[in-house]
């Protein structure tokens, strides 16, 4: 394995998690009890919905979301093409059919209202929304264009814990991505803003898809072990084909710990990808995603975008040989073996955003010194590399 001098994230993992750990295994209850139930309670509260359903991963949630929505064969659902793969997957094993649509902007990498409207017909039954990279997408936009077309809204908010987006309501607020639409879908994996190695959660305010969520979640059942080891069920009957996408203790322990520190590594986030933004904004002709609108963003990524697809790889290729992880979120769906024969509208803005995009290292623990080793870099590379061809604007 490769030592990255500056990997591309790090967990924020000591003391308290080890706790957490112990604490499960000390209790010899280890899934769906105590635990997961207050995790559960907590980060409804945290997203300001009446219901939070814990999962095994973020995919579980997305697929778990499009049963509990009646999704199935011979439905479409609208999604971005710019997205990891995991909604498209899920798409195609409730056997509906994916739509792939384009993005806003180069930078603004989140799924295009207009396109949704123009991609809809009368099989469409659900979109699936992404704030990528911790920035809500156009939500208000979003929820007009569903309401008018009686279409399910899906958040994938797997990058954006702790991210919330304006009301437009008479008094205007802040309001939590994830309570957004019909369900939200979030991620407990490795490499999210919220921890626990794998585990998911599904947020909602209706209380029939909630009843709904539980019983797919597990095998169709009535009641759970739990609910039996304590004497308040003493059978169960299996009312639907279920799955098993419990979350067990240990990573509902874990997940408790990382909430209760996720609005302070949120923040040193923004200070990193405030630091970044400094650094780099006077590179002629590079972008910086969502720099107009990131004060209540989760920061998950910090995504900068080259002039061309030849200077990027220029770009990625000097970091990787200096020792700097960089990945790109993400290619476009479509251009997976898997799903090329998918229906996708015209992705052109989409196509260029995946020729120059790079995600650059961010975590909380990244030291700000590290931060300016990786812009000098890309300075470098940017002024004095040998693609330039045209001469100096002014
Ligand atoms: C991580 C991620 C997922 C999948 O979550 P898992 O917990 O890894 O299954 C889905 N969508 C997006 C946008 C993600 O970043």
């Amino acid at each position: 394995m490769t030592t990255w001098r500056v990997p591309l994230s790090d967990v924020d993992y000591g003391a308290e998690e080890e706790s957490a750990v112990l604490r499960v295994l000390r209790s010899r209850w280890l899934s769906m009890g105590p635990e997961v139930e207050t995790f559960e309670r907590e980060f409804a509260a945290f997203v300001g919905v009446r219901h939070a359903i814990a999962v095994s991963s973020g995919t579980a949630a997305l697929h778990l979301a499009l049963l509990a929505l009646d999704v199935g064969p011979g439905d479409e659902v609208i999604q971005p093409a710019i997205n990891f793969v995991a909604a498209a997957n899920m798409t195609v094993a409730v056997g509906a059919t994916p739509v792939f649509v384009d993005i806003v902007a180069p930078n603004e990498p989140t799924i295009d209202a207009a396109e949704v409207e123009r991609a809809v017909t009368n099989r469409t039954v659900a979109v699936v929304a992404m704030h990528y990279g911790g920035h809500p997408c156009r939500i208000h936009q979003l929820r007009a264009v569903c309401g008018r077309h009686r279409l399910a809204l899906v958040e994938d908010a797997c990058h954006s814990i702790g991210a919330s987006f304006r009301t437009c309501l008479p008094r205007s607020g802040l309001q939590a991505v994830g309570s957004a639409g019909d369900i939200g879908c979030f991620s407990f994996f490795a490499n999210k803003n919220l921890v626990a190695g794998e585990g998911g959660m599904l947020t909602t305010d209706r209380d029939e898809i909630a009843r709904r969520l539980r019983l797919l979640r597990s095998h169709g059942m009535t009641t759970l072990s739990w609910d039996r080891h304590h004497g308040h069920a003493t059978s169960y009957d299996v009312v639907c084909h279920g799955y098993n996408y419990r979350l067990d203790e240990i990573h509902a322990a874990l997940g408790r710990t990382q909430l209760r520190k996720l609005r302070t590594n949120n923040e040193k986030r923004q200070q990193r990808v405030l630091r970044y933004i400094s650094c780099l904004e006077g590179l002629q002709d590079w972008e910086i995603p969502f720099q107009s609108f990131f004060e209540h963003a989760a920061h998950h990524l910090m995504v900068v975008l080259a002039p061309s697809r030849r200077v990027r790889d220029e770009t990625v290729e000097r970091l990787r040989s200096t020792g700097v992880q960089t990945s790109l979120h993400y290619r476009i769906v479509t251009s997976f073996a898997a799903f090329q024969s998918c229906r996708a509208e015209p992705l052109d803005v989409s196509r260029r955003f995946a020729e120059c995009a790079i995600t650059l290292p961010l975590f909380p623990g990244m030291p700000l010194s590290d931060v300016d080793v990786v812009c000098k870099i890309i300075q470098n590379v940017a002024c004095c590399g040998t693609h330039r061809s045209g001469g100096n604007r002014t």
